[in-house]
């Protein structure tokens, strides 16, 4: 039984077969930071970390190509993931694969600026509209915080690699000689070409030199022939031979991100090009190669290297994937880029489309200022197949929510038994779930029926010597740890004799993979009064708002502590009065 995978590039189900299975490279299209990512952005991202977790879980069966009458797991496999940032050269009409449009990040410029007129963002928040370098860093970091919160690995990885190990997350300007690179060697060999009049030139991609182009999307080049998607601008046609030859590298020396140019064969020294930007495709074949590949990409070309998994939204099939196969294939030689590429389905709100226009292009942010647990949102993200359309909803969230502290509780209770008293047990059905997970999630990643059998083992508390109700009321009590123990710690814990340490290490090998139970839990805070729950944040007015209500019900005055209530709602609070007088306080959602 191994581990299988849709591959978009056979259309079809086939055994995960990575060169060498202890050492998995993963590259994963990563966002441009033009502006905050979306809920949509992060099922896409987060179904490739599950893909990443499921591979390094113990439970995961890899057909070794080696010995494929042997799958064996007697060394750990590690995945190196590589997720770059987009921080120049992507443009709005970069779906017609010619560089059109303009800029994102000019586009964010001209945002900013206009949300600065409009004091949206405060004028100390240090960005300056002229400067795409500075608008690029301010929401990488916002993005790199997000995916943490959502526990993206790849970001993890990144935040605690020592000064010695690469960076996961690579920038697309710091590997502008990398690209130069392998335009050079495409001009070189012939794959790309130079078109275009002086000033405004531009190294285009030869697609009809490249026989396979059109394998992974379907799209055959005789189809192509209008131009890819009917907007292809006509000089750019003109210049072109043919319609969806791809930009690899534009002169423009009005750009306001530019570099020198790639070196032109057979062009003298002082009618080399002026500056200018490369295009979005070439930015994925560089870095995945200059980081991925055994010596980076010297060492791709002498090896033809190609690498094992391959991630992006659905919409990044074509043109994105498909360039980026064709001209990484020419630079290493080998006939393939990645042997399995990987694309999660699009994510719906509340069954519809997701669109500004309506507010449901949610970011992180807008629903943790909600109160909402980052646990429930990654959950809600996960937990569809990747090849379904996933719907978010409010009462998914709910429900995420519900089966997130419904998780925790048990582990609380197993922990609790584990360090205090082993003869309390209870969850039988955890250690036979690990095999039901295990030939779930070895079909195709098929959280539903994992998360169901998780479900199921939870809620089925019945032990030889369990007092559930004592268990209940000591849990509360219990702080479980902020991130599941590892592997080998896992081990350890399953060999031990006793089953309640047994069946908690179940639930930490199954948190690996789900990254849900054991992990930072938002803070309450709390007053004399108030409880404070995450996304309100404590203030003098709520305070003596509550305190003017308590008076009031104290006096018998319910209708002016009615009046109260209704003000704190006004203010997008709701409140439940709890034990000992205090008042919880929720955003209202
Ligand atoms: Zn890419």
């Amino acid at each position: 039984m191994y581990f299988k995978l849709y591959n978009t590039l056979t259309k079809q189900l086939e055994a995960f077969v990575p060169t060498n299975p202890e050492e998995i490279t993963f590259y994963s299209c990563g966002p441009t930071v033009y502006d905050d990512a979306h809920i949509g952005n992060f099922r896409s991202f987060l179904a490739a970390d599950l893909l990443r977790r499921w591979i390094e879980s113990p439970l995961c069966v890899i057909k070794n190509s080696a010995n494929p009458a042997d799958p064996s797991r007697a060394t750990r496999t590690t995945v190196t993931q590589v997720m770059n940032i987009t921080d120049v050269g992507h443009m709005t009409d970069d779906e017609n694969a010619d560089g059109a449009g303009q800029d994102k990040m000019e586009v964010a410029a001209k945002r900013i600026e206009q949300a600065k007129k409009q004091g949206v963002i405060p004028p100390d928040q240090g960005i300056s509209p002229n400067d795409p370098f500075a608008i690029a860093r301010y929401y990488e970091q916002r993005f790199k915080e997000d995916a943490i919160e959502l526990g993206l690995k790849v970001a993890i990885d990144d935040r605690d690699r020592d000064e010695n190990t690469p960076t996961y997350m690579p920038r697309a300007t710091d590997n502008i000689e990398n690209m130069k690179t392998v335009i050079e060697q495409l001009l070189a060999d012939g794959y790309a070409y130079p078109a275009g009049e002086l000033g405004a030139r531009a190294i285009y991609f030869d697609v009809q030199r490249f026989k396979s182009y059109g394998q992974l999307s379907g799209n055959a080049l005789d189809q192509l022939k209008g131009g890819a998607g009917g907007r292809t601008s006509d000089t750019n046609t003109q210049q072109k031979h043919h319609p969806a030859d791809f930009l690899l590298w534009k002169e423009d020396a009005t750009h306001t991100m530019k570099w020198p140019s790639p070196i032109i064969p057979n062009l003298a020294a002082d009618e080399q090009w002026g500056e200018g930007y490369p295009g979005w495709h070439i930015e994925c074949t560089a870095m995945a190669l200059a980081r991925l590949a055994k010596d980076g990409l010297e060492g791709a070309r002498k090896s033809h290297a190609q690498i094992d998994l391959h991630s992006g939204g659905e919409d990044n099939i074509f043109p994105h994937h498909e360039c980026e196969i064709a001209q990484s294939c020419c630079f290493t030689g080998s006939d393939s880029f990645a042997k399995h590429w990987f694309h999660p389905r699009f994510l719906k709100v509340e069954g519809q489309k997701m669109s500004k226009s309506k507010g449901t292009m949610y970011t992180l942010r807008d629903l943790t200022a909600k109160g909402i647990d980052p646990a429930a949102i990654r959950l809600e993200l996960i937990k569809t197949h990747y090849r379904a359309n996933a719907d978010f909803s409010m009462q998914g969230l709910k429900d995420s929510a519900r089966r997130i502290v419904n998780w925790r509780s048990a582990a609380k209770s197993l922990q609790y038994a584990s360090e205090n008293d082993k003869r309390l047990i209870g969850y039988k059905q955890l250690r036979p779930a690990l095999t039901g997970v295990q030939i779930a999630m070895n079909d195709d990643l098929n959280i539903a029926r994992f998360l169901g059998i998780l479900d199921k083992s939870v809620n089925d508390n019945r032990g030889s010597y369990s007092d559930l109700k004592l268990l209940e009321h000591i849990e509360k009590g219990v702080v479980l740890p902020s991130s599941p123990l590892n592997e080998d710690q896992v081990e350890k814990l399953l060999n031990s004799p006793h089953l309640c340490d047994q069946r908690l290490a179940v639930l930490h090998r199954l948190d690996n993979i789900l990254g849900v139970i054991f992990r930072p839990i938002p803070k309450t805070q709390e007053t004399s009064i108030a409880l404070y729950q995450p996304g309100v944040t404590p203030s003098p007015e709520i305070e003596a708002l509550l305190i003017a209500r308590r008076d009031a019900k104290k006096a018998k005055d319910f209708a002016k502590a009615d009046a109260i209530r209704d003000q704190l709602q006004s203010m997008g609070l709701t409140i439940m009065d709890k034990p000992k007088g205090q008042v919880e306080v929720a955003p209202l959602n």
